[in-house]
């Protein structure tokens, strides 16, 4: 586990506003939202940026997709939304522990800034 913001999260050592847990993954609302649904799924596992990804995490990385349309569709996005994972300096990740948003609720503009 990461010793980042997210790692404490997991441990339960900060609080947050948790959609969904398993063994391999977290999902939890943003504390920043950019629209009016604004979550993140991140693994368990110390996977720091998608970059640091190994082929053997092939089989965990599908799992997150899967939790975040699974919570998508719980949160009744059903008009859409935008699957986003910030890579490193250029990509704009601001923590180092690999995370997908999933962001809806409103239109959203593309290209992203
Ligand atoms: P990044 O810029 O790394 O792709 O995204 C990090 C995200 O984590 C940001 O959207 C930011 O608002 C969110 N975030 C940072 N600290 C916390 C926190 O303590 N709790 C929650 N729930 N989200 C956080």
């Amino acid at each position: 586990m990461t010793d980042t913001i997210f790692g404490k999260i997991i441990r339960k050592e900060i609080p947050a506003d948790i959609l969904y847990e398993d063994d391999q993954c977290l999902a939890f609302r943003d504390i920043a939202p950019q629209a009016p649904t604004h979550f993140l799924v991140i693994p368990k596992k110390s996977i720091p940026k998608l970059a640091d990804a190994g082929d053997r995490d092939e089989q965990l990385l599908g799992h997150l997709l899967i939790i975040a349309r699974t919570i998508a569709a719980q949160e009744q996005l059903e008009k859409g939304y935008r699957v986003v994972i910030n890579t490193s300096e250029d990509g704009g990740q601001t923590v180092d522990h690999l995370h997908i948003h999933v962001l809806g609720g409103r239109p959203l503009t593309w290209p992203p800034g």
